[in-house]
């Protein structure tokens, strides 16, 4: 059997390529032939469905060159049925596609399909706080399968605040709901990737139809193809497709739809036609039962370290811009503690996170908000924030009340003093009327971009 199935996969080899090889035919295992049916293992169902309708032709030929009578193929689905190749047997690879390795279970092979997923990122491990609360609640909702109830999930904020986290946490539990599901994971530059080179080696029609066959589509920061026509279009298509067929599709973003550039209209309305969920930025009692979190883990790793009271407050208190600094930071310290000896506590924390501690230090002021964009709009701050109702006046106003919501922690009774001492509703009001012209009007939208970012130096 060994040797009739080396004989036929030199021959497909030869036949379908070394890449169409690699992908398709490597992971396949012959195991019987019986009554002109052969029953070839397949690691998942995914694969088998491709094979038998792309390549049954050519196993079939191969099989009866080699003088084996064989009317059909009998496919079955078993974990391990072949290893991976061994990297020398496979053509030179491209340096992004290591040989082709099917996974364990149905999630794809992360060649053509799935890219992999990081085992830390599950749902077990996703804390759950008032800014992220809606995103979780909506991603455990697509995990669970079920009827489409809302398409796309747009999941969209700033970086290190969990996107990527809840959608490989989606695609491992709803793969281990449904193991026949197919679901695809990627980031928006790997989809543009994969249609250049199907483009390149003219195989778009097998791209078009892995696209267009899987049960959840993942694609992760999105923006990155905005600006980028061609991909845009084929994204455009294959979602359309898919939301057609009424599959699940889950897109994330560093902005709202309506505020990704370059983005074409029509996929900008399509992208809002589901539930677009933001993840807020983090919270002092998020950031500490992450961090409390986070410090079971490294404690495993690190056992016999003592961290002392407070350094977990303080963190949570001083480190405020994104999850990923906050677990670079506690990494760090754990890290020192155990070469150095010493116990975590306040001065040693102080000491060893002395550069991330001054990058986080930058804070912004309602004042240095308001003198900002009074500069911009070349107004005297005195009528910024005095009680002329002008519209030249009244629209900068605004948009320094909006700016001092966003990115200050001040409450709006605190704002409204700022502001010659005005009522919170107005400061509210305010705030709300900004975040409806920033929707409806793109160069409003730009502006609001550019003061933020001058403020953020
Ligand atoms: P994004 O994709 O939004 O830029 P990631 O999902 O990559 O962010 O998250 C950055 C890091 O922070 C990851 O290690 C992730 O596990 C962690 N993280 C973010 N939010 C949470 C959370 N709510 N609970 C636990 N870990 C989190
Ligand atoms: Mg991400």
């Amino acid at each position: 059997m060994n040797e009739l199935w080396a004989g036929v996969r030199s021959e497909l080899e030869a036949r379908v390529g070394t890449h169409n090889f690699a992908t398709w035919i490597a992971p396949l295992d012959l195991r019987a032939i019986e009554g002109g049916s052969a029953d070839i293992a397949c690691p998942t169902r995914f694969l088998s469905d491709w094979v038998s309708r792309h390549y049954a032709r050519p196993i079939l030929d191969a099989l009866s060159n080699q003088g084996a009578e064989v009317e059909r193929l009998n496919f079955t689905i078993a974990t391990g049925a072949r290893p991976a190749p061994a990297a020398s047997a496979a053509p030179a690879p491209a340096p992004e596609q290591p040989a082709a390795r099917v996974p364990a279970r149905g999630i794809m092979g992360d060649d053509e399909m799935s890219a992999p997923l990081d085992s830390r990122f599950t749902f077990d491990n996703f804390i759950v706080g008032k800014p992220n609360e809606l995103a979780h609640a909506a991603a455990r909702r697509v995990a669970e399968g079920g009827p489409v109830t809302f398409n796309p999930l747009f999941l969209y904020g700033g970086v290190g605040l969990g996107k990527t986290h809840l959608m490989h946490a989606i695609a491992r539990e709803r793969q281990a709901r449904d193991p026949e599901a197919r679901v695809l994971y990627l980031s928006a530059e790997q989809f543009m990737y994969r249609f250049v080179r199907a483009l390149r080696e003219r195989t778009v029609m097998n791209f078009k139809e892995l696209f267009r066959t899987v049960d959840l589509l993942m694609v992760d920061d999105v923006q990155f193809i905005a600006g980028k026509d061609s991909t845009q279009e084929e994204f455009f298509h294959t979602f359309n497709a898919l939301v057609d067929q009424g599959k699940q599709i889950v897109i994330s973003a560093d902005r709202a739809p309506g505020e990704i550039k370059d983005m074409e209209e029509r996929i900008r309305s399509r992208l809002s036609c589901g539930l677009i969920v933001d993840l807020h930025p983090t919270d002092y009692e998020l950031r500490l039962s992450i961090l409390q979190s986070k410090t079971e883990l490294f404690r495993a790793t690190y056992p016999g370290l003592t961290l002392c009271d407070g350094v977990l407050e303080f963190l949570a208190h001083r480190i405020t811009s994104n999850v990923r600094v906050l677990e670079g930071a506690l990494q760090r310290l754990f890290a020192f503690a155990s070469l150095t000896g010493h116990d975590i506590d306040l001065d040693m924390t102080q000491e060893s996170l002395a550069d991330i501690l001054r990058a986080s230090d930058r804070k912004v002021s309602v004042e240095e908000i308001q003198r900002k964009v009074a500069e911009h709009y070349n107004i005297r701050l005195s009528d910024l924030v005095g009680p002329k109702r002008v519209r030249t006046l009244a629209r900068p106003r605004q948009i320094a009340m909006y700016l001092a919501k966003q990115m200050t922690s001040r409450s709006l009774p605190e704002i409204g003093r700022r502001f010659g001492g005005r009522d919170h509703t107005t400061i509210m009001h305010g705030v709300r009327k900004i975040e409806e012209l920033r929707r409806e009007d793109r160069s409003m939208a730009e502006d609001i971009d550019l003061l933020r970012r001058a403020l953020e130096m």
